[in-house]
């Protein structure tokens, strides 16, 4: 069978325990892949090297495909994000975060089923930052028409592509008028072109979130800038039960990276209590991707035996302490292997 070429990132703080874990259940289920190792973030500063090396990077472009880790960013100071500095330097534009309720974790909300698509290049995380004067300190947003129709258009079709019904794109125009503006102006002007039978929505953000948490199965796929795309993305799993169970894909033309939401959980980080099931669902992602882009049929069964095998461990109870289970995060992975069809 021939084997796909996927790069691992492990990442810092709980990520190489979960990639661990990850990488047991897809040997478990002959997923062929054959993992290429490469550092990022912390990782990669202990051994000397940059915090995103030129050779992980290339080795991205080589194989267009990457499982990654989170990767712990300083705060406040210190080194540029190692996540914003890969999606720009890959000009990975489209993040999407499915965000769905899991038979056996149960929520205050019933019937979850949003995809958040986030552009993942600019706005605010353009990194353009000055001090004007002692004191004084701007971050400048930044929005491209180019961008904003891209992210745009990949929305709607990913969307047409799914079956979804509705886009609805969270904004703050009445404040910022020229980002926020030219992000509603390109996404009206792509649904009317080019998509006219989607169904197409604009709220302002702060309206729009109190919508979400009162009833989030009103809402179909939202397409955000970058910024409110991030905050977004944890708001909406703490609709289905967490961090631990929304993963995460980085798309964009010529390679695609896929990792959880979550990020590094310094606080229960080498305790062995990290849930992997959002690592594991974006490896199940990634294989739906390689089998969709690569026609391998093999990926798509092993993902489809990844979900199967994660869902029964749930329905049968068996949880990471994040969704009140007692398994830690090697126990979990042996759960969902003697689950495995
Ligand atoms: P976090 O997502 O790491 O953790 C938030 C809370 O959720 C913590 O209480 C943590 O214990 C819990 N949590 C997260 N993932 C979990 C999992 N898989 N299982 C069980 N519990 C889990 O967010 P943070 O604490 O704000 O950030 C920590 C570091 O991660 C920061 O340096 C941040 O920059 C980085 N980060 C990286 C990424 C990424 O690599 N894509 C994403 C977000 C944050």
């Amino acid at each position: 069978m021939a084997r796909h070429r996927v790069v691992l990132i492990p990442g810092d703080g709980i990520g190489p325990e979960v990639t661990a874990a990850v990488q047991r259940v897809l040997a478990a289920v002959g997923a062929p892949i054959e993992w290429v190792d490469h550092v990022a973030g912390l990782a990669a500063i202990a051994r000397g090297r940059d915090a995103l090396p030129s050779e992980t990077l290339d080795a991205i472009r080589a194989h267009e495909v990457a499982l990654k880790g989170p990767c712990t960013t300083p705060i406040g100071e210190g080194f540029v994000s190692i996540n914003v500095r890969l999606r720009k330097e890959l000009d990975l534009y489209a993040a999407v975060r499915p965000v769905r309720n899991l038979d056996g974790v149960p929520t205050r909300y019933r019937d979850v089923d949003l995809v958040i698509i986030r552009e993942n290049t600019e706005g605010l995380y353009s990194g353009i930052e000055a001090t004007l004067a002692p004191g004084v300190v701007t971050t400048t947003k930044v929005a491209t028409e180019k961008a904003c129709s891209r992210i745009a258009r990949w929305a709607f079709r990913y969307a047409r592509q799914r079956g979804r019904k509705k886009v609805t794109v969270f904004h703050k125009a009445n404040i910022m008028k020229l980002t926020d503006g030219m992000f509603i102006r390109c996404a009206r002007a792509v649904h009317e072109a080019e998509f006219a039978e989607m169904g197409y929505q604009e709220m302002i953000i702060d309206a729009g979130c109190m919508a979400l948490v009162q009833d989030p199965a009103r809402f179909d796929l939202l397409l955000l800038e970058n910024l409110y795309g991030d905050v977004l993305s944890d708001l909406s799993a703490g609709l289905v039960g967490g961090l631990g169970v929304v993963p995460g894909a980085n798309i964009g033309d010529r390679a695609a990276v896929f990792e959880a939401v979550h990020g590094s959980a310094p606080d229960i980080a080498g305790r062995d209590l990290a849930n992997p099931l959002a690592l594991l669902m974006s490896a199940a992602m990634l294989l739906n991707h390689l089998a969709e882009t690569r026609r391998d049929e093999a990926c798509a069964v092993a993902a489809q035996r990844i979900k199967d095998g994660y869902n029964h461990a749930l329905a049968e109870g068996c949880k990471t302490r994040d969704l009140g289970g007692t398994l830690g995060t090697r126990q979990f992975a042996d759960a969902v292997v003697a689950r495995l069809s």
